[in-house]
């Protein structure tokens, strides 16, 4: 690149020896735009003052001090993933992380894959290839990234039996689809946490379904989406279902992904009867499917966190969601104090990653009006342009920048990057 730099310049200079020969600074500044093009698509470090905590183009969860310095100490070297320190024999991968999994949620088993989507996939493959399996018509959702249920359904090899309609389905539709189907292996409960159907609507409990799916010996599968071990509740963030609620209703397996609301790194779980997980475990996707090292043990200290009862104050995204208003207005208005021009703004919060469509809670950020010859759109792109990068919103023509995304010890870096931002051009 510096050579690439340096040729230009040369070749400039011959096609008209009249012009000055560049400085050193135009030309470092040319090699530092080159590499700024060529690695600046890399998945860098960003400061998220979007307000979405879970916000999936960035990563959804950040992990916990606990997770990123286990990553950081077991990755450099060779890491014990499958075997057993204690016998010397080989050891099951992931066997801590399931029975954490386990011991946290109080289902009887857990296994967990690289993502949601495919635990969905595996435990259809696994418990109704070849059969039908009976779900809502107001949970054949689409969640973000092209995951659809009833094309999930067709790559499994279930057979999708639509009952109810968009927005009414009754315990004697799934009767029926019952009666009229004799080879049905499974009923499917979808959350739909990305949207939220209200007005005229109607669905049976989970509880409700879990006593017909008992009474003709069928497993109950629940896809929860997000992973919530705690109660969201707590945060404000009220109507996200636990994973114990759902194994508590009657759910037989459970389906989560782990960097949604459980705030670890990316990854999908299933858990719940010890029979099915087995089953799940020794399907052949399951080596397809199987979690990598480094997910691995950073999942594996966030559940420790949740073990050792930490996680609100561990877990980012759980830390995060519950800080409360005040100090983030004493975050705010010490950012503020050191700048022109930047207000502080009551904002609104989001958990996003598909979890809890349209409910906020209040924050707090800051808003910046673009001044002459400026524009917001302008400000937030010299924002993304900083080392980290800031990733903001414009709202009603203003810059906001939110706080409750953004850990206190990034406070610092983000009045630097403003600082730089809101420069005088030119
Ligand atoms: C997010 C979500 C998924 C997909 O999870 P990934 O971990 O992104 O693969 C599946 N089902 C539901 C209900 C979800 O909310």
């Amino acid at each position: 690149m510096v050579r690439e730099a340096i040729d230009e310049a040369r070749r400039e200079l011959l096609q008209d020896p009249a012009k000055p020969a560049p400085s050193e600074a135009s030309v470092a500044a040319d090699v530092r735009r080159r590499a700024a093009a060529r690695f600046g698509v890399r998945a860098r470090r960003v400061i998220n003052a979007t307000g979405v905590l879970l916000h999936t183009n960035l990563g959804r969860a950040p992990l916990s001090e606990r997770a990123s310095q286990a990553v950081g100490e077991t990755m450099r070297g060779y890491a014990a993933i499958e075997l057993d320190l204690q016998t010397g024999k080989r050891g099951r991968r992931g066997a801590f992380l399931d029975s954490a999994l386990a011991e946290v949620s109080g289902a009887q088993s857990a296994v967990v894959v690289n993502n949601c989507a495919a635990a969905v996939l595996l435990l259809l493959a696994t418990v109704a290839r070849g059969r039908s399996v009976i779900v809502s018509r107001g949970e054949l959702i689409e969640i973000g990234g092209g995951f659809r249920v009833p094309d999930v359904m067709a790559e499994s090899g279930a057979r999708l039996v639509e009952v109810g309609t968009t927005n009414k389905t009754r315990i004697a539709d799934y009767q029926r689809a019952l009666d009229e189907n004799p080879d049905v292996a499974a009923i499917l409960r979808v959350h739909p946490g990305n949207f939220r159907q209200t007005g005229f609507v109607e669905r049976p409990s989970l509880t409700a379904l879990a006593s017909l799916a008992r009474a003709k010996g069928l497993p109950l599968l629940k896809d929860l989406g997000g992973g919530a071990l705690v109660e969201l509740g707590q945060a404000g963030f009220e109507g996200e279902p636990t994973v114990q609620s759902c194994l508590v209703a009657g759910a037989n397996a459970v389906t989560f992904s782990t960097d949604k609301v459980l705030g670890g790194p990316q990854g999908g779980a299933i858990l719940g009867d010890q029979a099915i997980v087995d089953r799940v475990r020794k399907h052949p996707l399951m080596r397809a499917f199987r979690l990598g090292r480094l997910p691995l043990v950073a999942l594996e200290a966030t559940l420790e966190s949740y073990l050792v009862g930490t996680a609100w104050s561990e877990v980012p995204a759980l830390a995060m969601a519950s800080a409360d208003v005040d100090t983030l207005r004493r975050r705010a208005n010490a950012i503020a104090a050191t700048l022109e021009d930047v207000r502080v703004a009551d904002t609104e919060a989001e958990m996003g990653g598909g979890s809890l469509a349209g409910r906020t809670v209040p924050s707090v950020g800051l808003a910046i009006t673009a001044g002459a010859g400026d524009s917001a759109d302008a400000l937030v792109g010299r924002l993304r342009a900083q080392t980290p990068a800031v990733v903001a919103r414009v709202v009603s023509g203003d810059v906001i920048l939110d706080l409750r995304t953004v850990s206190p010890s990034e406070d610092a870096a983000l009045g630097a990057a403003l600082h730089e931002a809101l420069r005088p051009l030119g």
